[in-house]
């Protein structure tokens, strides 16, 4: 379990970085070319990111960028495309950079019933999704055996496409339970671990209800693939250090190969932003070009693991990083549920969504694509 070799983990990581210094020019080339031959050691990944700390180093910046390009664009690349669908804004956690959390009265809550999901993903697929991730606040009325009728009842209206798939992002699981909502036709299962900063995510969550295990919480990815899922991991960038969060979800990716042979196929990319029209500050506020650091370091340490761009962030920025491969989310139903079709037109659009978002349309979406030599991959989901 992860829990169990996190202490060693979070004290190497937090030598390396009391010891690390900016890398000159030199030295940054060298790491990143050796780097294409030899995973790069966390030692080597935290000097990079060193770079994001001050304008000075924009040389070293633009050197790890022409290699993210270099190396990972292809002449012509492919994003692979989840479509999150949102089934409940019921919340019994009490997240402060949330718009779902228990403790805001002012939000309009609402839950999918199977009938409206049937009719939200009507509009889903027709937009050409087969790659579906379910998405929900933890609403405790979503039990195994509710999830399960939901994934049956996607995993019908998919009909055994070729490519087509379900995740599913939600508060940790048994192994057991994993292992039932497997056989419902489950396919990967999505948790951002926001802070693996044990402090920091006491301070965050340690009055959510179902959020508080930090252990329990940091083993969940341990948990889906014991019950042969794949996963997506992830911090939410602006909750502690970034520099600390980068490093120890690489040593977490690492683990979990180690351990059961099997990579996350995907580094989650959330970063903070507004809710409901008030900005954030916590301390660990993490500007434009430290993010897009981030993302890059991701792809030097681990360069068959994807990064998953979404609409958190301005399209701008995304078409700015994207990577042949990488994944993507262009549109997330307003990140609300029914926001694709069901509730449209009952609820005002941004005060009853999770957090603000950039979304775009499908046809938006390839036209950018199509500037840079990408194309969207809708169905991609491997066997
Ligand atoms: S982040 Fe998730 S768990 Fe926390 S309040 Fe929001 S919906 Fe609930």
């Amino acid at each position: 379990m992860f829990s169990q070799n996190y202490d060693k983990i979070d004290n190497k990581i937090r030598e390396i970085l009391r010891s690390t210094t900016l890398p000159d020019i030199l030295e940054t080339k060298d790491i990143l070319e050796k780097s294409k031959y030899k995973r790069a050691s966390l030692k080597e990944l935290a000097s990079l990111l060193e770079v994001g700390k001050q304008q000075e180093t924009d040389e070293q910046f633009a050197l790890i960028r022409n290699h993210i390009y270099s190396e990972f664009r292809k002449k012509t690349n492919t994003l692979r495309y989840i479509a999150p669908v949102y089934l409940s804004s019921y919340c019994v956690n009490t997240c402060g950079y949330c718009n779902y959390s228990a403790i805001r009265t002012d939000v309009q809550r609402t839950r999918l019933s199977l009938p409206d999901l049937d009719e939200e993903l009507q509009e889903v697929l027709a937009i050409g999704n087969r790659v579906i991730e379910f998405t929900l606040a933890t609403d405790p009325l979503f039990t195994p055996q509710k999830l399960s009728e939901y994934i049956t009842k996607t995993r019908e209206l998919l009909n055994q496409e070729k490519g087509s798939g379900i995740l599913l992002c939600s508060g940790y699981l048994s192994k057991g339970d994993y292992e039932f909502l497997k056989e419902a036709g489950l396919w990967a299962m999505v948790q951002w671990d926001e802070t693996l900063d044990k402090d920091r995510y006491k301070k965050w969550h340690g009055n959510s209800i179902r959020k508080s295990g930090f252990e329990k919480r940091i083993d969940n990815h341990d948990m889906a693939i014991q019950a042969g899922l794949q996963v997506a991991t992830g911090c939410l960038f602006g909750l502690a250090d970034y520099r600390y969060d980068v490093l120890m979800q690489i040593a977490k990716a690492r683990y979990l190969k180690k351990e059961y042979h099997t990579s996350p196929f995907v580094f989650g990319t959330p970063r903070l932003k507004s809710i409901a029209g008030k900005t954030l500050h916590t301390n660990n506020e993490v500007n434009d070009r430290q993010y897009e650091l981030a993302l890059m370091v991701y792809k030097v340490a681990e360069p068959k693991i994807a990064r998953w761009l979404q609409t958190r962030e301005t399209p701008e920025l995304n078409l700015r990083n994207i990577v042949d491969q990488d994944i993507y989310t262009y549109q997330c139903g307003e990140v609300k549920p029914g926001g694709y079709k069901v509730n449209k037109a009952k609820l005002d659009s941004c005060k009853n969504s999770q957090f603000s978002v950039n979304e775009m349309t499908r046809k938006e979406f390839e036209k950018e694509l199509s500037k840079r030599s990408f194309k969207g991959d809708y169905a991609w989901r491997i066997y």
